[in-house]
This record gives structure tokens, C-alpha cells and sequence, in this order.
């Protein structure tokens, strides 16, 4: 198990086949304004790809990119919607088709509201994952050790968990609700960048 950075895009070839677990870091929470820092990309055989840009980057990745549009790879994230906004917003592609474990936690996970990250890992893996590193600065020259293994680790048990959750789904017989919400996901992430972040178009408030 081996964590790679890179610089500007991913290196050719360094993938194998199936669903990727991916996952973004980024300046802050607000997309357009807080520049994408990080990608990690794990193919799930136990080693993680950190491609880091820099501040003054243009973002031409072209096989990042062309991995994160291929629509035969399934990404898998948690949180996607924040993910795929970053994704598209900077490097100009939709990374689908998508699944979603905090979304699939939602629809399965109906005895609690803990879908973070860290609580799905601990109960579905029973593992301990840090979140110490999550609100550090990763516009720096500089990653340190703590902060690449923190966002190595945010990707390292997707594939794990993907396959628990897909089973969970089936035996609550959610696999249709959450299909058609993973497919809308590049939709709601396009309305956060278009200004409805903080907006529900489906409610009936304003
Ligand atoms: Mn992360």
C-alpha cells in the first residue's frame, strides 16, 4: 500500500480496471471562489493517487481527466455532490457515472444520522479513520506526511464500502431511489455552481 503524489495530472497507465474511489481538497467550501488543491484517486487494490495543482494551475490533466469522464468507470465518493461540483467547475469534466456512499448511507443507515465519513467506516468497516487534517491548507508548497495520508485515507475505503452499501440497498430494496439520485448528482452539483447551494427547488418553501 503506497501513496503517490503527482504534480498536475495523473501519470498514464497507473489505474487498473473498475469503479474509482475519488475524493477533492480544496481551498474552502465555496467552489468558484476556493481553488481546487487535491484529487485522490484509488482504483481500490490499496494504493492512492494524490494529484496536487498548484495556484496558478490552468488544470490541463488530460489523463486525469480523461479517466474521471469515462463513462464506463464508475466513481465512487462520499459527498459527491461537493466533489463533482469542484470537478467540474475546474477541470471542465462530469465525473459519472457516480455512486454516492453518504446518499446510499441515507437511504439505508434509517437508525441514525451519522453518515460522515469517519462514523461509516467505523461501523461498516471497523476501522478509524482522522479527520484531524480536513481544515488544514492545502494551497501550500508543501503537503506534509499527515495531510497526504489523511487524504489517502479518504479514499482507500470506498471500494469496501461501495460493496457493502450495494448489498444494504438491495436488502432494503433502495436500489432504484438511490440509482436515480447517484444519476441526478451532476445535475444538483451544477445548480450549487449556478447559485442554488442553499436552495431546495424541490421544496415547497421559497
Ligand atoms: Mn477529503
Amino acid at each position: 500500500m503506497t501513496v503517490y503524489l503527482h504534480e498536475e495530472d495523473l501519470p498514464a497507465g497507473v489505474l487498473g480496471d473498475g469503479p474509482l474511489a475519488v475524493d477533492t481538497e480544496t481551498m474552502g467550501l465555496i467552489t468558484p471562489r476556493d481553488r481546487l488543491c487535491l484529487v485522490q484517486i484509488s482504483d481500490g487494490r490499496g494504493d492512492e493517487h494524490l494529484v496536487r495543482f498548484g495556484p496558478g494551475s490552468s488544470y490541463d490533466a488530460p489523463n486525469l481527466k480523461a479517466v474521471l469522464a469515462d463513462p464506463g468507470r464508475v466513481k465512487l465518493y462520499h459527498f459527491a455532490r461537493f466533489d463533482l461540483a469542484a470537478i467540474e467547475h475546474y477541470l471542465g469534466v462530469e465525473a459519472s457515472p457516480v455512486f454516492c456512499t453518504k446518499i446510499a448511507s441515507k437511504l439505508v443507515r434509517t437508525y441514525t444520522d451519522r453518515h460522515g465519513l469517519k462514523d461509516l467506516v467505523r461501523e461498516l468497516l471497523g476501522k478509524e479513520i482522522s479527520k484531524q487534517q480536513q481544515s488544514s491548507d492545502w494551497g501550500g508548497t508543501v503537503l506534509s506526511d499527515a495531510q497526504q495520508e489523511y487524504a489517502a485515507s479518504d479514499v482507500r475505503y470506498l471500494h469496501a464500502m461501495h460493496e457493502i452499501l450495494t448489498e444494504r440497498l438491495a436488502r432494503e430494496h433502495r436500489t432504484a431511489a438511490a440509482e436515480a439520485a447517484f444519476a441526478y448528482l451532476p445535475h444538483r452539483a451544477r445548480l450549487d455552481l449556478l447559485g442554488w447551494s442553499d436552495k431546495d427547488i424541490f421544496s415547497h418553501e421559497s
